[in-house]
């Protein structure tokens, strides 16, 4: 009997689990360790951070899914790796922590003989003084985030009602920030929402990014064919955000927050102020912080993960020039550089390199998103990562089927303004691969035909039912695999 630990149950860990109960529960053990109890479909938390859907919508209890699937659920945080086992285990372990319910601390190894580390982002609000939820500017990254953000706009839609006028500001909140795509969105819904309470004319709206042009979205912005022309996302992203009377402070790396002040470095080397009211800035990312040790003690945490904590997979991670970077660095499989029964699915892998050109201040400041790390990648990546553990169980062999490379692989970004069946609209922007590969499409580095940008009602009404399809798929009701990625 073959044993599977999937750490973490976000998108990517969930998509992996579901896959290996399907196919292995019946001879072997599948475990989740995981420290919410609850699932959460992340993409909606910007309707929560508006006010259109509440917490309760976009998540639900993981203990019954996992009941029903026949996973050994253990709600607890994963803190250390030992992939060669100790004194006492032959087998690789986890170092798990949880609480009991009588409020006892405990520690706890599980071994296995797969383990795939889907532990996501950790949102590194620490790494930008008077970031985040805790100090002085909202967050949308977790429906609790979310919820406490919608708390905060509401006040400032008070004010305005009450003839004051309002600065909002939102983007990214640390000079390599990625996510530009949540953050683009929640300000078109900020401005959705003002504009259904006629209040534009109280309503000062600012974006705010660490990219060098619009539109580059942490993947070196794209050629996107649009009503049968191409257009560059600088265009595509400044239109629309002209479009919503939103301004914009670009090539802007935030430095500091102070109560109702922003200070950021520009790539020119200025350092200047934003006042706002209300801000929601999205944190850096780095690795979960869990940490990995030999058999004999030894700390082993650079070999395993690089230095921003995600894991080390199948890529090039020389550090070539940004000229010489190809399409080939980016990974296929996922599997850790020196522990091949260990993988690492979704935001957990180490990128090779970033996706848009690495930028400086004359100050030294590293100005420039890191890769996007979009949700439909995510779930393809631990479907991959799955289907390779379950083949390998099953067959005994060891060599890898199923790859899924970003520079290979094509991707959706739906940004949707407003809520319900007639009143929203979106913005649909497809890539196709992610990656640029300059090579393969010389031209426009990805393939034109599939790079694609609409904006209109269609696109609110798909980003609508993918929330319930996903929630559909994610409590694995009946047919649950026929749903795609
Ligand atoms: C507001 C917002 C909107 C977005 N909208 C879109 C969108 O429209 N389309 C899109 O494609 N993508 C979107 N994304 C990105 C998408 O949500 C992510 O790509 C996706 O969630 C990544 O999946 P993941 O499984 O790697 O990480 P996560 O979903 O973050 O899951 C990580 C899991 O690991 C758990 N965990 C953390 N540490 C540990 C530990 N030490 N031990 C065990 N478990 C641990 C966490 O609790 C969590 O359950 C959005 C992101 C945000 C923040």
């Amino acid at each position: 009997m073959a044993k599977v630990v999937v750490l973490g149950a976000g998108i990517s860990g969930h998509t992996a689990v579901s896959y290996l109960s399907k196919y292995l529960k019946e001879e072997h053990e599948v475990v989740m360790v995981s420290p919410n109890s609850n699932f959460q479909w992340v993409p909606s938390n910007i309707w929560v951070g508006v006010g259109l859907m509440t917490p309760n919508q976009v998540k639900f209890k993981l203990e019954p899914v996992y009941k029903k699937m026949g996973v050994n659920y253990k709600q607890a945080l994963a803190v250390a790796i030992h992939p060669e086992g100790d004194s006492e285990n032959e087998k690789g372990f986890v170092k798990i922590k949880y609480v009991t319910e009588d409020k006892k601390d405990v520690e706890e190894k599980v071994t296995y003989d797969y383990l795939i580390n889907a532990t996501g982002p950790k949102l590194n609000f620490e790494a930008t003084e008077g970031l985040g939820p805790k100090k002085f500017t909202q967050s949308v990254c977790t429906y609790n985030h979310a919820a406490h953000a919608w708390e905060d706009l509401q006040k400032s839609f008070k004010k305005m009602e009450n003839g004051e006028k309002q600065t909002f500001l939102v983007g990214t909140g640390h000079p390599m920030a990625t996510c530009q795509g949540a953050a683009f969105e929640y300000i078109l819904n900020i401005a959705f929402e003002i504009n259904k309470r006629k209040l534009n004319h109280l309503a000062d709206l600012w974006w705010i990014t660490n990219e060098y042009e619009l539109g580059d979205f942490g993947m070196g912005g794209a050629y996107i064919k649009r009503n049968g022309y191409i257009t560059p996302t600088k265009i595509f992203a400044e239109s629309i955000l002209k479009e919503y009377g939103i301004r914009w402070i670009k090539q802007a790396g935030v430095s500091k927050v102070e109560k109702g002040l922003v200070y950021y470095e520009t790539l020119d080397g200025d350092l200047a102020t934003k006042e706002f009211d209300f801000a929601m800035l999205i944190p850096g990312f780095a690795g979960a912080g869990m940490k990995a040790f030999g058999k004999d003690g030894r700390n082993i945490s650079n070999e395993v993960f690089a230095g921003n904590g995600m894991m080390k997979v199948d890529a090039d991670y020389s550090s070539k020039p940004y000229e010489e970077w190809s399409a080939k660095d980016w990974p296929l499989i996922y599997q850790s550089v020196n522990y091949k029964n260990m993988y690492a699915a979704g935001i957990a892998f180490a990128p090779p390199h970033a996706m848009s050109k690495p930028m400086q201040s004359p100050n030294g400041t590293k100005i420039f998103p890191t890769p996007p790390r979009t949700g439909m990648p995510s779930g393809v990546i631990g479907k991959i990562v799955a289907q390779n553990i379950i083949y390998q169980i099953k067959t005994g062999k060891k060599d890898h089927p199923h790859e899924a490379s970003m520079a290979k692989m094509g991707a959706a970004c739906i940004v949707s303004a407003g809520y319900g069946i007639r009143k929203g609209q979106a913005a649909v922007m497809t890539v196709n691969p992610i990656v640029q590969d300059w090579e393969k499409y010389p031209k426009w580095g990805r393939n034109i035909n599939d790079t694609v940008g609409v904006v209109g009602t269609a696109g609110h009404w798909m980003k609508l039912f993918m929330h319930y399809m996903f929630i559909y798929k994610a409590k694995a009701k009946p047919f649950w695999w026929l749903i795609p990625e």
